[in-house]
Order: C-alpha cells, then sequence, then structure tokens
C-alpha cells in the first residue's frame, strides 16, 4: 500500500510538459519576452490555449510546478474580458449546503465555499435550530449602491456652491435625468456631501436592479460629472472615487448611512430548542453577546463589527455565489443583539446588516458554478417580472445565514464547545506532523 499523500502537496511532475510544435514556439516567445504574456488570447483566439501556453512559459520562468492547480474542466472563454486576466488554471474550494433555512416562510439550502472546517456544520446546526423554532423574518430597509468622486475648487466657498446646488431638491429632477441615461437599471435616488476644506466629496446613491451596481453608478455618476462642468468649469475632477463612497474599505459611512442593501432579520429561539439543539440556556446567550459582541467590540474600536463572525458566512456564500468577495469588507458590517424574551423563557436575536453589496448579474455571477449555486437559492440571473427582487432575496438570504452562524458561534462558546468542535472539523485523523515531505 502506497504511503498517504500529504494535504497540499502536489506530485511531482516534470517542469517541462509535451506541447505541440506550434506552441512550443510560442512558448519560447513568451519566456524570451517577445511575445507579451498578456496578448495570447487575442493572438491564438483561443482562450484554453493562452492559458495552457501562458502556464507553460510561467513554470519554465520560475523553475515552479503549478502541478495541483487544475487547468482542465474550466470555460476560459467565460472570463474573456469580464472576471480575470492571464488565467493559468483555477483554484478549487469545496461548496458545503447549510440548511434548510427557513426565512420568511420559504427554504433555502444555502451555498458556502470554505475551506474551513466546521464553518458549514455551525451554520447548519443555526439554520436548524431558528427552522424547529418556526423560521427567521428579514425586512429589506435600504437599496442604493453608492460611489462618491471628489473634485477640487480654488475656494471651500465654489466647492460649498456646488455641495448646496447638488443637494438642492429642486435640481433632482434634473440631475436624476442626466445619471439615469446610461442604464436601464441604475436609477438615481440621492447626493449626500461632504467638504475637507476646497475639496468636495460627492456621494451618489443609485438603485441598481439586480446587479450589485459598481459599473452602473460609476457609469452614472461620470454623466453627471460632464453634465456639472457647464455650470461649474473651475471644478477640477481629482477622481470618480474619492473614498468617501465607501469600497472595500471598513468606514463609518457605509456603517451609518448604508451601502448596497440594508437589511434586518430576525427569529425567536425556543427554550428548549437552544438546550436541546444548541446545548446552551437563554441566559448565558444574552450575556456572552452583550459582554463579547457589544461590550467587547466597544473596547476594541470595532467598526460595524458587533458580531461574532458575520465575515465568515458573507465571504463563503459571496464566493459561491460570484459576487466580488473583496466586498466581504463592509458587506460583513453587522450588529448581533439578543434578548431574553417571554418571560425570560425564549430567546430573540437579530442581525442589523447596512452594507450588503450583492447582484445576480454582472462580474462573477454569470460563471457556471456561481450561476448553479444562485440557482439552487431560486435567484439566478435578472428578473424579468420585478428587477432588483432576485438581488434583494439574495441580500437578506445572506442576513438570514448570517443570523444562523451568529446563533451556532454564540451557543458553542457559550457552552465552551469551540475548541473542541474545531479540533473534530478542522484536524483530520491523520498525524500530518508524521507524513513525510
Ligand atoms: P455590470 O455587469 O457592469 O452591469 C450590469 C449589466 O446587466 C448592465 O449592462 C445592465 O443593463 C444589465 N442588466 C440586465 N438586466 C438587469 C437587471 N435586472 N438588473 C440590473 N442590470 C441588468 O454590473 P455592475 O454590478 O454594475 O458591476 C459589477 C462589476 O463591477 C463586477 O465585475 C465587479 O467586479 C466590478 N466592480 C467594479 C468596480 C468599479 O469601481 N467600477 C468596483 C468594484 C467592482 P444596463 O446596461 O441597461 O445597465
Amino acid at each position: 500500500m502506497s504511503p498517504p499523500k500529504p494535504k497540499g502537496v502536489a506530485e511531482a511532475v516534470p517542469v517541462i510538459a509535451p506541447t505541440s510544435e506550434e506552441d512550443e514556439e510560442i512558448i519560447k516567445s513568451v519566456v524570451a519576452g517577445t511575445t507579451p504574456s498578456y496578448s495570447l488570447e487575442s493572438k491564438l483566439g483561443d482562450c484554453k490555449r493562452a492559458a495552457a501556453v501562458r502556464r507553460e512559459a510561467l513554470q519554465r520562468l520560475t523553475g515552479k510546478s503549478l502541478a495541483g492547480l487544475p487547468l482542465d474542466g474550466f470555460d476560459y472563454d467565460s472570463i474573456l474580458g469580464q472576471c480575470c486576466e492571464m488565467p493559468v488554471g483555477y483554484v478549487q474550494i469545496p461548496v458545503g449546503i447549510a440548511g434548510p433555512l427557513l426565512l420568511d416562510g420559504r427554504e433555502y439550502s444555502v451555498p458556502m465555499a470554505t475551506t474551513e472546517g466546521c464553518l458549514v456544520a455551525s451554520t447548519n446546526r443555526g439554520c436548524k435550530a431558528i427552522y424547529v423554532s418556526g423560521g427567521a423574518t428579514s425586512v429589506l430597509l435600504r437599496d442604493g449602491m453608492t460611489r462618491a468622486p471628489v473634485v477640487r475648487f480654488a475656494t471651500a466657498k465654489r466647492a460649498a456652491e456646488l455641495k448646496f446646488f447638488l443637494e438642492d431638491p429642486r435640481n433632482f429632477d434634473t440631475l436624476a435625468i442626466v445619471f439615469n441615461k446610461s442604464s436601464r437599471f441604475g436609477r438615481f435616488q440621492g447626493i449626500k456631501c461632504a467638504l475637507a476644506g476646497k475639496n468636495l466629496y460627492i456621494r451618489f446613491s443609485c438603485s441598481t436592479g439586480d446587479a450589485m451596481g459598481m459599473n452602473m453608478v460609476s457609469k452614472g455618476v461620470q454623466n453627471v460629472l460632464d453634465f456639472l462642468q457647464t455650470d461649474f468649469p473651475d471644478m477640477d475632477v481629482i477622481g470618480i472615487s474619492g473614498n468617501f463612497c465607501s469600497d472595500k474599505k471598513p468606514a463609518a459611512v457605509n456603517w451609518i448611512e448604508g451601502r448596497g442593501k440594508s437589511v434586518v432579520c430576525e427569529a425567536i429561539i425556543k427554550e428548549e430548542v437552544v438546550k436541546k439543539v444548541l446545548k446552551t440556556n437563554v441566559a448565558s446567550l444574552v450575556e456572552l453577546n452583550m459582554l463579547k459582541n457589544l461590550t467587547g467590540s466597544a473596547m476594541a474600536g470595532a467598526l460595524g463589527g458587533f458580531n461574532a463572525h458575520a465575515s465568515n458566512i458573507v465571504s463563503a456564500v459571496y464566493i459561491a455565489t460570484g459576487q466580488d468577495p473583496a466586498q466581504n469588507v463592509e458587506s460583513s458590517h453587522c450588529i448581533t443583539m439578543m434578548e431574553a424574551v417571554n418571560d425570560g423563557k425564549d430567546l430573540h436575536i437579530s442581525v442589523s446588516m447596512p452594507s450588503i453589496e450583492v447582484g445576480t448579474v454582472g462580474g462573477g455571477t454569470q460563471l457556471a458554478s456561481q450561476s448553479a449555486c444562485l440557482n439552487l437559492l431560486g435567484v439566478k440571473g435578472a428578473s424579468k417580472e420585478s428587477p432588483g427582487s432576485n438581488s434583494r432575496l439574495l441580500a437578506t438570504i445572506v442576513a438570514g445565514s448570517v443570523l444562523a452562524g451568529e446563533l451556532s458561534l454564540m451557543s458553542a462558546l457559550a457552552a465552551g464547545q469551540l475548541v473542541k468542535s474545531h479540533m473534530k472539523y478542522n484536524r483530520s485523523s491523520k498525524d500530518v506532523t508524521k507524513v513525510s515531505s
């Protein structure tokens, strides 16, 4: 019997793989620097072949093997000009299923792409506790993507004049007409400005249908900036994004004002469910939530991080469903509240998440595997009947899944089970330290 293969260690393969004569010439010219790697797709007119050639050139240039990173089994045409440049293969991430999540009277099987043992099992346990308690309820409070360019004037007085113009309700209709002309779905909602001396930060907000909407909002903003140059020719556009948006960075503006979809989700977990399924009690959970998620996070100076592990669930669902995983930063802003209700017997739990940025069209959502996961949730693609309803539903499912995740992890902590369960699910029975390298 052959010895077990160590995890994550690729099988040895020859660095130089067999290639056709024609490809061999192209590989050599990429290695020599005469053919740019980025030009292979257009030069060869075959995305799979371009990836294979680039991969081989890379292995020769670096002397490092890419064995273990698969090349076959992926549609490279589907990412061209949309999702990833200069591909050499793809990373495999397992997808687990948590659920059924009973949310607003419907059941969902939630796909989670993760390599963290315990995460799916724990979220699944939270789903079970919610299910047997009658389900969770969600409300979408707001739906609007934001983009905030920074513009500069010679004086703060001029910057203030533009602020008053943009925020004047009498100018709303004109701005909306200009903003909306580049999309059938991006609809202007309003502007909030902030001044730093003679620099003005203009936070535009718009609805984006079923798209997450970053490109959509950016196009609308560009229309308005072009339009403003007529009345404000002294306006100097420094950048279409001035970080007051704020995209992919923790920022109070998203926490307070919201970005993307703002959702609150709640459930009442019955006393016997807390005991039997979650193996703890209501008083311990309420106390832990107060001392950890509220006080502990306040002590840490948290910004939107008043939760146990919202980002765990958000990232896993985002990767599975083709969202932009970098937006996990603000999408994971969440405050988890717990309270004893019904004469102190049952648990009321809620998650409030002001900036869930999701879409069901655009970006990675159209790729085959991500699209399959969206299909499982019943939110694949654009909603024909009611544009925007698929992405809004996805946002509530994200919040419901976070609710399940919070419930289960907090229970594990309250019951002192965390280390034990992680040892069970994170560590295989094999002692990896004994596997020879
Ligand atoms: P997008 O793919 O650029 O736009 C969505 C497209 O789908 C539009 O052409 C839209 O039509 C069309 N569409 C059809 N049915 C729709 C429906 N029901 N609802 C909404 N749109 C519908 O998507 P996006 O969300 O605006 O941008 C997402 C991309 O932006 C991702 O690839 C992401 O990685 C990237 N991104 C960009 C930035 C940035 O700064 N620009 C930042 C982060 C991420 P219309 O043409 O009529 O609008």
